[in-house]
C-alpha cells in the first residue's frame, strides 16, 4: 500500500492542528522527495545518521520531531546541512517535521506519551504552556521516581532534590524546556520533568524544594513521533519503522 506525498502532508497538518501553532520552524513538509511514498522511517531529529539509515532502509519519506530551518540560524545550504539536504534529494526521499504541535498533541503528543510511559495521571496543563501536570503512580520519593524514569527512558536521568522526599504531584515538558520549573514552582507540585538541564536549574530546584528530573532531551521527545509513526501505519496500511538514534542528553 502506499499514499501521495501531498495526502500524507494534507493528513498531518490537519491531525496534528498545525496552523493553530506559531512555531520556530515550518511544520509539514520541509524537503520535497517521491510522490509515491510506501514506507517512512521516524525518529526525533533529521541527523545524517537518520537520513543514512533511511537511504538503507528504501524508505521514501523521513518523519521526524526535530527538522531543519530553525529561526535564527544561518539561512544558507550549506555544510551540514548541505550535506544533509543532498542525500534526501539525490534518494528522492520526503522530510516531514512536526515540532511544537507534536508536543503538544492530545493523544500522540510527546507529552501525553511520557505520562502514559510512566503512567502518570494528566490532570491538565500549567497555564497556557505545553507543560501537563497530574498525578504519579501511587506514591514516590526523590530516589524511587529517578529510578522509574531512568528504567523506562534507558536514560541516565539527574535528579535535583532529596532522594527521601515524598512526591505526589508532577508536572512535565519535554525537551529543552527547563525553564518551565518556574511554572510548576508557582503551581506548587512536587516535582519537575524536563529533557535538559542548566546550571541556574539546579539552583532554582534547590531553593524552590521542588524537585527537578532532567531525562534526555531526546529520550522524553521519542514517544510522539513514535506514537505517531504507529497510528500512521495503522491508518493507511503503509510501513513504518521508528529508528532510535540515542544520544547522551
Ligand atoms: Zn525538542
Amino acid at each position: 500500500m502506499a499514499i501521495s506525498r501531498s495526502d500524507l502532508d494534507t493528513y498531518l497538518a490537519d491531525l496534528l492542528k498545525v496552523e493553530k501553532f506559531k512555531d520556530y520552524c515550518p511544520n509539514g513538509l520541509q524537503v520535497e522527495g517521491s510522490n509515491v511514498i510506501e514506507k517512512i522511517v521516524t525518529g526525533v531529529t533529521a541527523s545524517q545518521r537518520l537520513i543514512d539509515e533511511a537511504i538503507a532502509h528504501n524508505a521514501q519519506a523521513i518523519l521526524v520531531h526535530h527538522g531543519y530551518f530553525w529561526k535564527g540560524e544561518n539561512q544558507a545550504i550549506a555544510g551540514i546541512k548541505k550535506s544533509r539536504i543532498a542525500a534526501l534529494l539525490e534518494h528522492d526521499i520526503n522530510l516531514y517535521a512536526y515540532h511544537l504541535p507534536l508536543d503538544a498533541h492530545e493523544t500522540l503528543g510527546n507529552n501525553v506519551q511520557l505520562a502514559s510511559q510512566l503512567g502518570w495521571q494528566v490532570q491538565g496543563s500549567l497555564g497556557q504552556s505545553l507543560s501537563l501536570f497530574g498525578k504519579v503512580d501511587g506514591l514516590e520519593t526523590g530516589a524511587t521516581l529517578q529510578r522509574k524514569l531512568t528504567e523506562a527512558l534507558d536514560f541516565d536521568v539527574i535528579h535535583i532534590g532529596e532522594e527521601n522526599d515524598e512526591i505526589e504531584t508532577v508536572a512535565w515538558c519535554t525537551g529543552a524546556a527547563q525553564d518551565e520549573l518556574e511554572r510548576a514552582i508557582e503551581a506548587g507540585v512536587d516535582a519537575f520533568v524536563s529533557g535538559e538541564i542548566s546550571e541556574r536549574t539546579v539552583h532554582l530546584a534547590l531553593e524552590s524544594g521542588v524537585h527537578y528530573f532532567a531525562a534526555g532531551h531526546h529520550a522524553t521527545e521519542r514517544g510522539g513521533v513514535k506514537a505517531l509513526g504507529e497510528h500512521l501505519e495503522q491508518r493507511f496500511d503503509i510501513e513504518v519503522q521508528f529508528i532510535d538514534l540515542p544520544i547522551p542528553v
